[in-house]
């Protein structure tokens, strides 16, 4: 029985990394009188230090490219993360146990950076920060949406307090396993790369100097990513049978292996924090909008990590979504009419189509035991190391650029 009836412009369900994001780069369309809510069934605030986060700001570090700082400095949101925020200087890509190589350098590229790596509980806390006195925004949590019901004036959605919402637009930024989804009828396509990510931190003897490292074999690839001085956040991908055995393993002897993979390119490692593990896919919803409704991040694709581009891909999703959504509402047009979203969707085909084909061959080419596939990427990291063009391609590609910007503000 519903007690309430709320009415808002535009509601974010989920206030990951998507929604949040999202909310601050809706801020225009807020000044310009629109009313927003953000739902999460998980409490915005907490410590960096609590065992219950909301799932986007778990023990995970994100990569961040350098056109994501340009994005979030644009919304004055880089200034809450730049703190904790450890530039990416140089890239080494290598082969295990052969001689394919590459680096990349930011002075090649003429920027102070590659990308950065913080950890999600920094991201979630800059990301979050404010959101509950920020005009023109109703935050709702932790509330549950239990049910979604399209009509002819939007979305009415249920939530588990007794309330009801009725929005013009509703963005569903609820992950990549929304059952709400399912209830509205969205498909998504499911590719299990049968293998999962563990993901770590380490500590070494020596100081990273900013450079982080990307390692290649048989057996799936291997990300050292730089944290503080001496840290590495790392994403080391296994096959989803050998994942039991590895976290019943105690510290020391998970350390060695580590060590045999990476080698003493990072020095001696002396300490690993807690692990945590994610099942690999690529999950994409067959279609992204409808009137009165859009999917945004996990909801609309899930990505491999091992390029570390799903975030930064939604970031540039939000941010040419937020475009279209404050064109609206300067202009009085409904930000939920088909007309606006299926120009953000026309807008940010092909970069998600690069980007998800760029994320789902890496691991494809890297981890195939395939004879000639390891010459083949000898073939292609020598060709780099050699060829500066090659280079700047790759590393525009990582650093996030080459695509259309948003327009923000
Ligand atoms: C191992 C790993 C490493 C990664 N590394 C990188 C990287 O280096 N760089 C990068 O760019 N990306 C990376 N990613 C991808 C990145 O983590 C995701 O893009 C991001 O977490 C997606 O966030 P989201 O907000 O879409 O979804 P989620 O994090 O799932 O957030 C969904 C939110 O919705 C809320 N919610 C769901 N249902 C309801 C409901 N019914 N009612 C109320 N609230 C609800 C949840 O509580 C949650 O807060 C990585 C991913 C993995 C798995």
């Amino acid at each position: 029985m519903t007690d309430q009836v709320l009415t808002v412009d535009i509601t974010i369900l989920g206030a990951g990394m998507a929604g949040a994001s999202l909310v601050h780069l809706l801020a225009p369309a807020r000044a310009a009188g629109l009313s927003v809510a953000l739902v999460d069934r998980q409490p915005l605030s907490w410590n960096v230090d609590d065992a219950e986060r909301p799932p986007s700001f778990d023990g995970r570090a994100t990569a961040l490219s350098w056109g994501t700082r340009q994005i979030l400095e644009a919304t004055s949101l880089w200034q809450n993360i730049s703190d904790y925020a450890c530039a990416i200087e140089h890239i080494q890509i290598s082969d295990e146990g052969r001689f394919g190589q590459a680096q990349l350098h930011a002075g090649e590229q003429n920027t102070e950076a590659l990308g950065y790596i913080i950890e999600n509980s920094r991201l979630g806390q800059g990301l979050l920060a404010g959101l509950e006195s920020a005009d023109g925004l109703t935050v709702l949590s932790p509330c549950e949406v239990s049910q979604v019901q399209m009509n002819t004036d939007g979305a009415l959605l249920q939530i588990s307090d007794g309330r009801a919402l009725q929005t013009r637009l509703l963005v569903m930024a609820d992950g990549g396993r929304s059952p709400l989804m399912n209830q509205l009828g969205f498909q998504q396509e499911h590719k299990s790369y049968g293998t999962k990510a563990l993901v770590t931190q380490v500590r070494c003897q020596q100081p990273h100097k900013h450079w982080a490292y990307e390692r290649f074999s048989d057996d799936g690839p291997i990300a050292f990513l730089p944290l503080g001085t001496h840290d590495y956040a790392v994403v080391w991908t296994l096959q989803a049978e050998e994942i039991e055995e590895t976290l019943s393993q105690d510290e020391a002897t998970l350390i060695a292996r580590l060590q045999d993979r990476i080698g003493y390119r990072v020095g001696k490692i002396t300490a690993m924090g807690e692990r945590l593990t994610y099942p690999l896919a690529l999950i994409k919803a067959s279609e992204q909008v409808r009137r009165s409704i859009v999917l945004l991040g996990n909801a609309a694709h899930s990505l491999h990590p091992v390029a570390g581009q799903g975030f930064n891909l939604t970031l540039r999703d939000a941010a040419v979504l937020a475009e279209h959504i404050n064109c609206a509402a300067l202009t009085g047009q409904n930000p939920g009419d088909l007309n606006v979203l299926e120009a953000y969707v026309k807008q940010q085909a092909k970069d998600q189509r690069n980007t998800i084909m760029a994320s789902d061959a890496l691991p494809r080419i890297f981890g195939s035991k395939l004879p000639g596939m390891a010459i083949l990427r000898d073939a292609g990291l020598l060709g780099m190391a050699a060829a500066p063009v090659a280079r700047r391609l790759f590393a525009r590609h990582a650093m996030g650029l080459g695509h259309t910007a948003a327009k923000l503000g």
